[in-house]
């Protein structure tokens, strides 16, 4: 079978399920401001990572992913995975997909990162349950901007954390963001901790984001 799982060189090479740019840069400031890693990343542009990601975008939307990806996962025996490294989610029952992989490897933990709160509240109002293996995010779509209060505190109730950026690393909790290079070590903030704060590298990225 064609690969399915990437792997995420600056996340200490855990495995993730990646869909195209198309599924998530339409609300994005990052994709808009040329500071998301994914666009900027050169050897994310190579055919076999591009064809991949379509087909993983083709999974998705049929039938057979939870069977599909559960297997790829327990075959690969790993401890932590991450939901999107690139790209995320298209609709609610896609989420509910996706934790229900989560839900079938138990022994996985599990970094679920989102940008769409329209997503998350019809999830919410679904009454999934979200596994407790599987720490769902709202990643926010503007770089170097706290997430509002009011959403932490409504999404919180349901046990759903947030992201974000900054350009002031005394305000970022993710130490690997903080160092060039940096890697996770034995760091799995990612994975249970329910409000994250990564700096945004680069002399450049700065100054896409103060001088937009
Ligand atoms: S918060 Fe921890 S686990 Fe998440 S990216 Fe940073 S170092 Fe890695």
């Amino acid at each position: 079978m064609k690969p399915i799982l990437s792997q995420v060189s600056k996340l200490d090479n855990v495995k993730s399920f990646d869909l195209p740019l198309s599924t998530c840069f339409d609300k994005c400031k990052y994709y808009d401001l040329s500071v998301c890693y994914a666009k900027n990343n050169p050897r994310l542009r190579y055919k076999a990572k591009i064809l991949k990601n379509l087909r993983n975008l083709k999974l998705i939307r049929g039938l057979k992913f939870v069977k599909v990806v559960t297997n790829e996962i327990l075959r690969d025996n790993c401890r932590k995975f991450r939901f999107f490294s690139s790209g995320q989610i298209e609709n609610k029952d896609q989420l509910i997909k996706v934790l229900r992989v989560c839900k079938n490897c138990h022994m996985v933990k599990f970094a679920i990162m989102v940008n769409s709160d329209i997503i998350l509240s019809q999830l919410i109002q679904s009454g999934y349950k979200i596994p407790k293996n599987a720490n769902l995010l709202l990643s926010n779509y503007e770089p170097n901007s706290k997430t509002p209060e009011f959403m932490k505190n409504y999404l919180i109730k349901y046990d759903i954390g947030v992201t974000q950026t900054t350009l002031k690393s005394k305000l970022a909790t993710c130490q690997a963001s903080t160092v060039k290079n940096g890697h996770c070590g034995n760091c799995e903030k990612c994975y249970y901790e329910k409000d994250i704060s990564f700096k945004i590298h680069g002399r450049y990225n700065k100054n896409r984001i103060l001088n937009q």
